[in-house]
């Protein structure tokens, strides 16, 4: 993305900011220092932005690396006052796959979330920190830990461009493809032999449970897809 500051890379992802997130920083400080805050003060509701968008920068990691382990090539995340943005080459063909790179990112919230409980009981044991709406006061790695439950509650909104929305393609495919009464044989191998049909591939793998004897018997069962490679026993 144009006008952004590159902040390293990791595992070969290349992390961006975008020069509009200067525009949050320069708007929490005017707000903060207008409403009579202290620099101290302003300083650290700057830190604590910079804080979620540490989390949202794992958050895209935890999409972009769970894409990598099924050979798909994230080309960057960028870091924008809106949120994160991972730019993976394509989705996965697999539904299985999409839900768990969908999954990813939230569950690297919950890590988190979860990580800083177990710290702040350590620290303070059954009486947490005082959690406050305004980000200059109250505890901050309380605020950060709701902040972290409030993004995995916003992500799962079952709307896109949300990670929910991205679950519920592959979740409706698969259940669709399980309530759908078992083909014949001979439709199978045809649908097997649809190369070019990417959908085909995975709609033979998903309802393989429900099909697998009857499908055993034709001549197809050794035939590979050739887009991903998958081989039918594989999920026999
Ligand atoms: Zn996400």
């Amino acid at each position: 993305m144009k006008w952004s500051l590159n902040l390293g890379s990791v595992s070969g992802i290349r992390i961006y900011v975008h020069w509009t997130f200067m525009l949050l920083v320069g708007w929490i400080l005017f707000v903060q220092l207008g409403a009579g805050r202290n620099p101290l003060e302003a300083a650290r509701s700057v830190l604590f932005i910079i804080a979620i968008f540490g989390c949202i920068t794992l958050h895209e990691l935890g999409h972009a690396l769970t894409a990598k382990r099924y050979g798909i090539r994230t080309r960057d995340i960028t870091l924008l006052p809106i949120g994160g943005l991972a730019r993976l080459e394509r989705l996965p063909e697999n539904p299985t796959h999409e839900l768990w790179v969908a999954l990813a990112g939230p569950a690297v919230n919950v890590a988190i979330a979860a990580g800083l409980y177990v710290m702040l009981r350590l620290a303070y044991g059954a009486a947490l920190p005082e959690f406050a709406f305004d980000i200059a006061e109250g505890s901050f790695l309380t605020n950060l830990m709701y902040v972290n439950l409030g993004i995995v509650v916003f992500n799962l909104l079952p709307a896109f461009p949300m990670d929910g929305g991205g679950c519920c393609g592959p979740c409706w495919r698969t259940a669709s493809m399980r309530c759908r009464r078992p083909a014949s044989p001979r439709r199978w191998a045809r649908r097997w032999r649809s190369s070019s049909d990417s959908p085909g591939c995975w709609a033979g793998t998903r309802s393989c449970s429900s099909s697998r004897s009857s499908f055993t018997s034709v001549r197809t069962r050794n035939s590979a897809c050739t887009r991903c490679a998958a081989r039918w026993p594989a999920c026999a």
